[in-house]
């Protein structure tokens, strides 16, 4: 069984698969080298970034992010300024530590990091393939890894003896085991728990309640200093493509009317909120992953926009319900399916955290773990097929305006669920994330995350 807070992890800009993943990947090569007694001894490392982490690699940031890791830097605390700072320092003394230790080696990005997007991995497209020489050039250890979405990662080891019953095997047991919507609306009804309550409880089995209550608080507050800096921040975004930051405009905008009229002002608001944070992401900023850095503004959206305003204790138990809600539907894509834009389009992105945002604002507004479960439901049944193809491999177009949509459709859908009479739904959960599963299958890979096709070749750079 998953954790919740292995769903929402904060990390840095501007992709979890292809940022977060390939550090985690390069701190993980460097503890291999460490436990067989052969950092000491190694004079030079060699990477190879595979499939789609080479093909959007440079605009993703992957090449940065592999060298951030082998240099011992973790996601998780690396602030933006910091990573910038040691990666100039590597780049002008062509010299990298190990680990972040004592042990330093020859380093120089354009000679150590291979693009190889001509092999695309049949494990997984987002193949990277570490190596380590010693003195002489002998090879001292080889490892390929994955970045599997979300900020994930895994051995080949791993993807080649896939779980069993769709259930990750964290080596923890919990009280409400579930490996599919259908179960956990069964495990809902037989112990008179809402989702929320649900998977508090099974969290207890990983860790003391007030660790994971103030996990879920570190995760919201994230989200909410993320929106604020994006607020901020004004001018291009880095990459090239020349785009503009919209969201501190429409911030000013709403902020000089802000007991406006319009009706259509939830959008603005929503919007502004979901582009403040994927233009920090898209600026190597700090961000949540949820489910994934590409995806990362339609939740915060939601949450800012129905959980603010109220007092303070009362918000921070409505974040936790919200969180806790749509990290047991985020479980259930991972588990079941896949969150990875490389595997799925950006359906496996936005598409699961539109549904999980549905999921998530329906339980604030009370809704059964039925109409939970039909909420998220509707959020993905209408992001099925939804592409990747981001123009210049930067997640910027279309990607920052897509989570602002993706905001505005999961309240849409949870309004449709809400208002759903009785239990039974024409389409369940199960049946869209399998339906989103095949869907990604059959989708050609030039629209998984590989700027070969869609936006990415019809939109001409300049
Ligand atoms: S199009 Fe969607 S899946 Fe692709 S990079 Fe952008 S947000 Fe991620």
């Amino acid at each position: 069984m998953l954790s919740v807070l292995d769903i929402f992890r904060i990390g840095i800009g501007p992709s979890s698969s292809h940022t977060v993943g390939p550090m985690r990947i390069g701190r993980r090569f460097v503890r291999a080298l460490d436990k067989a007694g052969l950092l000491g001894r190694t004079a030079r490392v060699h990477v190879e970034l595979q499939g789609s982490l080479a093909l959007t690699g440079v605009g993703h940031g992957s090449l940065d992010a592999s060298i951030l890791g082998l240099a011992g830097f973790r996601p998780e605390t690396t602030l933006p300024d910091e990573a910038a700072a040691a990666l100039a320092a590597i780049r002008e003394s062509g010299r990298l530590r190990l680990g972040g230790g004592d042990h330093e080696i020859g380093f120089v990005a354009a000679r150590d990091i291979a693009l190889a997007g001509h092999i695309m991995p049949a494990l997984h497209p987002n193949g990277m393939r570490i190596a380590a020489f010693d003195e002489s050039g002998a090879p001292l250890i080889e490892r390929t890894y994955f970045s599997t979405g979300g900020g994930f990662v895994a051995s080949e080891a791993q993807l080649r003896s896939p779980p069993k019953d769709d259930r990750i095997d964290t080596g923890v047991v919990v009280p409400h085991d579930f490996g599919s919507g259908a179960e956990l609306l069964a495990a809902c009804e037989r112990s008179g728990l809402s989702i929320a309550e649900l998977v508090l409880a099974n969290e207890d089995s990983f860790r003391p309640r007030e660790r994971t209550l103030d996990g879920l608080d570190r995760i919201a507050a994230a989200m909410d200093q993320c929106i604020d800096r994006g607020l901020t921040q004004r001018g291009i975004l880095p990459g090239g493509l020349k785009v503009h930051r919209r969201a501190p405009d429409l911030w000013d905008k709403l902020e000089a009317n802000p007991q406006s009229n319009e009706r259509e002002q939830l959008f603005d608001w929503l919007n502004c909120y979901a582009m403040a944070v994927n233009e920090e992401n898209a600026a190597g900023g700090r961000v949540v992953t949820a489910p994934t850095n590409g995806a990362a503004g339609v939740i915060p959206a939601v949450i800012r926009f129905y959980c603010t305003g109220e007092g303070a204790g009362r918000c921070e138990d409505k974040r936790r319900i919200f969180l806790l809600t749509a990290g047991a539907i985020g479980m259930l894509y991972k588990q079941r399916a896949s969150i990875s834009g490389a595997e799925m389009g950006c359906q496996g992105e936005v598409g699961v955290a539109c549904s999980m945002a549905a999921g998530g604002l329906a339980a604030l507004w009370g809704g059964t773990p039925e109409q939970i479960a039909s909420a998220a439901e509707i959020g993905m049944e209408h992001n099925l097929g939804l592409t990747c193809d981001p123009v210049g491999g930067l997640v910027q177009v279309p990607c920052i305006e897509r989570n602002a949509i993706g905001a505005v459709k999961a309240v849409n859908a949870a309004r449709l669920a809400m208002h759903r009479q009785g239990a039974e739904t024409f389409v369940s959960l199960d049946q869209v994330i399998e339906t989103m599963r095949q869907t990604g299958l059959d989708m050609s890979s030039k629209y998984k995350e590989t700027s070969q096709g869609g936006l990415a070749v019809n939109v001409i750079e300049c």
